[in-house]
């Protein structure tokens, strides 16, 4: 069974009386290269890891089992979180041939992130890296729940909106750059791999995907007194962005703290929260949090 073509996709969604559900992101791959490359990239990072083992990998949204059947035959073992229970009955066929994977009916953002992982693959010794198609609808919220649980990921190699990956992989200076970018090279750093051209899909979405990966770091790049302040610091430059830093950051900080914190950190009193890098931010918060 090819699940790339378009005719096996309708005869298997008809026969099971499925239709795409938009509010669910559904644009299901219909190029075969595409999950190949996507597979290989996560399992890579397994493979190269510091402590080599046996591979697991987290897929969310299955959705008929394209990528689904790809991880299966390179990893050890996969588990792949969906959330529409129509989709079910199709993963039971069209992945009926793949006993190293399990399908779990569930919001991954109601899902228990640590106790999933720990009982899936650390308590039996696997490494583990996610891999997914997202639902462009939340790529943001997935994307910081994966990074914020602070689990072992290897890696996070996921397909998404092309602008939305151009915003990660931005740099300080950049048109792009803004709060998630900065929040993110904290956990890790991005590469861009691949783009995919929306004809990849069905339906078509209107917009360009790109590949990402992004390969978490073991210990943060920066070392701040308080994490929480480094997150306040960097939501309330990007709050107002037409005006300066030490404008906007008073959406976050008492307005009379911000002058002398700066000068601490050694930056301009004009300057503009989108010029700061991860170190300009990890200084700020650190005067801040004094
Ligand atoms: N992996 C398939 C592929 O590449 O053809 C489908 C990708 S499709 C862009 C996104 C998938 O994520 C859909 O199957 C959708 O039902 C599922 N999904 C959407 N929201 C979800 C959520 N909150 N938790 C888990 N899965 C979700």
């Amino acid at each position: 069974m090819k699940l790339t073509d378009l005719s096996t996709i309708r005869e298997i969604m008809s026969r099971h009386g499925v239709s795409f559900q938009k509010k669910f992101g559904q644009n299901f791959l219909i190029s075969p290269q595409v999950p190949v490359n996507i597979a290989e990239a996560a399992v890579e990072t397994l493979n190269s890891c510091a402590a080599p083992g046996k591979r697991g990998i987290l897929e969310i949204g299955p959705g008929i089992g394209t990528l689904t059947r790809e991880l299966s035959s390179r990893a050890d073992k996969v588990v792949a979180v969906e959330v529409d229970s129509a989709l079910i009955p199709i993963l039971d066929e069209t992945l009926a041939d793949c006993p190293n994977t399990r399908v779990i009916n569930q919001d991954i953002l109601k899902t228990d992130l640590a106790a999933l992982i720990e009982s899936e693959f650390l308590s039996e010794g696997y490494s583990v890296a996610v891999a997914a198609n997202l639902p462009y609808y939340i790529t943001t919220p997935i994307l910081m729940a994966l990074v914020e649980s602070r689990l072992p990921f290897e890696s996070i190699t996921v397909m998404i909106q092309k602008e939305v990956a151009a915003r990660l992989a931005a740099h300080a200076g950049d048109a792009d750059y803004g709060s998630v970018t900065a929040s993110l090279a904290y956990y890790g750093s991005v590469e861009r791999l691949f783009n995919v051209p929306a004809g990849c899909f069905v339906p078509a979405p209107k917009v360009d995907s790109t590949v990402i990966r992004i390969n978490l770091y073991k210990t943060p790049p920066v070392s701040v007194r308080d994490e929480q302040t480094l997150f306040r610091v960097i939501r309330g430059a990007f709050a107002q962005r037409r005006k300066t830093l030490a404008n906007s950051l008073r959406t976050e900080f008492p307005k009379e703290l911000i002058p002398g914190a700066l000068e601490a950190a050694g930056l301009p009193a004009d300057i503009r929260g989108e010029r700061l890098s991860l170190e300009d931010f990890a200084r700020l918060a650190d005067a801040l949090s004094q």
